[in-house]
Formats: C-alpha cells, structure tokens, sequence
C-alpha cells in the first residue's frame, strides 16, 4: 500500500502547546487532557492511541472547540496562524469543514437517521461552497461511488440504517472529505467496522493522498498499516511520540510496550490492574507507575516528556536525554 512520504523537515500544520481539557462535575474539576503538545506535519498521517478514557478523543472535539460548554480549555492550538482556541466563531465557522474536517465514528449513529446518505454527504457542499442542491447531490453521488459505495447511484438514497459498518464509514469520509479539507480529524474509524471491512476502511484512508490526518484509534492493526507516527495517550497526558515503525519495532515507554505484547500476534498477555481514576490525576508521580513492571524510586516524582534519539516519552528511564544515554527497554 503506497503512503506519502513525508520529510522530517516538513512544516508543522497543526501544532498544540499545552492543551488542557477540564470539566466540572459533582466531585470537583476532572481533567481529561493535561498539558499535550503535539505538532503535526504538512501530508502526515498521525495516529493517537491509548485505553479508553485517555483522552484522546476528547482532545480531538477541543481542536474544533466541539465540546460541550462547560467543557474548560486552556493552551493553543494552531493551524495555518490561527490560534483555533481563540478565533472568533466566523473565522472558526471558515476554518472547519473547508480546511480542518471531522470523522466521526462510524457505528454509534453519527449519521442522521432521517436524512439520506446522499444528502448528509451534500450538505457541507451547500453549506460552505454555497452549491445548488442539485449540483451538490451529484458531486456528494460521485464521491460516494468513487469511495466504494457499491450501486451507488441507488444506495446513496438509501438511509443510514440502510447501510452495513464499513458503508457507514464511508459515508462518514464522503462527509469529511467532500469539502476538500486540507486536514482530517478522524476519531476511531475502525470502531464498529466487521474485522472483514478493516482493510477496505484502511484502503480508504490510503487513497487520500496529501491529506494531513490525525486519527484516534484504539486499533493498533489499523495504527501500523496507516500512520507516519504515532502518538500514546494514557491517563490524559502523552507518554510517547514515535515513527510508526519504531514504535512497533521498538517501543519506549512501559505502557507501549504493555499495549504491543496484549495483542494477539504479540502474545495476547494482558496489561495487569487499570488506569487511575480522574480524581487521582493530581497526584505526585508516574500515573502508570501501579502497572508498571520497571517502576523505581524516581518514579513517585511526575516524569516530564524526554527527548530520546528524536522521539518523545514520558518515563525516568530515558531521563538520559536525546543523546542516548537513557535505557531502551
Ligand atoms: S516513570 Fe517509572 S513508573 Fe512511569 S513508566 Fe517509567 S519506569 Fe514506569
């Protein structure tokens, strides 16, 4: 399968520094992204993966200011110049769907269930490109056929309820990408697709060449067929950052290693215990230290994130620096 290449020295398109998300609840403040800084480049393909309950997709509706109003967001979040936390709602209203377009999942109903496929896929057409209707319907008709929608040209009237997994998928993409953004926000896009339908939505994925992505996923088969790099959440903050195929060949951080040996190619052993609740964020030390096989004295302290041979990872074990002088695990 043919991927862009992309250079190391590419431009940053997308770029968060320090971004932070709280929410109120009866208990106090959760906070359910801490402190990510994270840059994505020009045609990269950046997959975010961790447990359910890191964060990641919450971080994914911040950077399109989707959450809920209570939601508390700090930090920034670049793109092209914009700062998009703080742009006004028009420039914002500019930015999303013709340059920043978002994928949701595909199984849990994102698609309307009263509207026909055709038209939830024309309506960002009509929306932000000010298409006739009709001229909107044909051009949201091509899209799905050339997506792999089959007899297109009859099931794009269908209704969602209407369409398998991976046509709902498909759909979702058509949405995404009918506006032509230049940088794809995609959470989970292989979640409630049949294991079958995986390799068609990974195919999907592939042919949207030059198209920066930033995908969540739990699904790291898909991870390791689709992404540049890929990023680890756990406990709401970034504990490793690393080109996709280090990652899998080598990976640094206690908890990559643990989600790598719990597959089923890999041994199928289990990660022992669970994640902190949110409530015990704020306490002094490694968050994965109570599951960590190497943990050690220095871990009662928070690790920040270290560089190490041009990759990133949160673990006193590479307190060493870039220059190797941390362990590799
Ligand atoms: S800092 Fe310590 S507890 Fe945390 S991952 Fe590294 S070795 Fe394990």
């Amino acid at each position: 399968m043919a991927f862009l290449v992309v250079l190391p020295l590419d431009p940053p398109v997308l770029v968060l520094k320090g971004l932070t998300v709280e929410f109120p609840t009866a208990e106090g403040l959760i906070r359910a992204v801490d402190r990510v800084d994270l840059e994505v480049r020009r045609g990269e393909r950046l997959a975010l993966v961790g447990e359910t309950g890191s964060g990641k997709s919450v971080l994914l509706l911040a950077l399109l200011r989707l959450l809920p109003p209570a939601a508390r967001v700090f930090g920034e979040v670049r793109y092209d110049g914009a700062d998009l936390l703080r742009c006004s709602a028009d420039e914002l209203c500019r930015l999303r769907g013709r340059k920043l377009a978002y994928i949701p999942q595909g199984a849990g109903g994102a698609l309307n269930p009263v509207f026909t496929v055709v038209f939830q896929v024309a309506e960002p057409l009509m929306l932000h490109f000010g298409l006739a209707r009709t001229a909107a319907l044909s051009r949201a008709l091509s899209l799905l056929d050339r997506l792999g929608i089959p007899e297109a040209p009859k099931r794009a009237f269908d209704y969602p309820h209407q369409y398998s997994g991976g046509m709902k998928q498909r759909a979702l993409v058509a949405m995404g990408v009918a506006a032509e953004a230049e940088v794809l926000l995609a959470d989970e896009p292989t979640k409630g697709v049949d294991w079958a339908r995986r390799e068609e939505v990974l195919a999907l994925f592939a042919g949207l060449e030059g198209k920066t992505i930033l995908a969540v996923t739990h699904d790291l088969w898909f991870a390791e067929k689709f992404a540049h790099q890929v990023a680890v959440m756990y406990a709401a903050q970034l504990v490793e950052v690393s080109p996709r195929e280090s990652f899998f060949d080598r990976p640094l951080h206690p908890y990559s290693c643990a989600l790598l040996a719990a597959l089923p190619a890999r041994g199928l052993e289990p990660l022992p215990g669970y994640a902190p609740a949110h409530a015990r964020y704020g306490e002094p030390g490694c968050r994965f230290r109570e599951r960590c096989p190497r943990v050690f004295d220095r871990c009662r302290e928070e690790p920040p994130l270290f560089e190490h041979r041009g990759r990133q990872v949160r673990c006193w074990l590479y307190a060493g620096g870039s220059k190797g002088s941390g362990q590799d695990l």
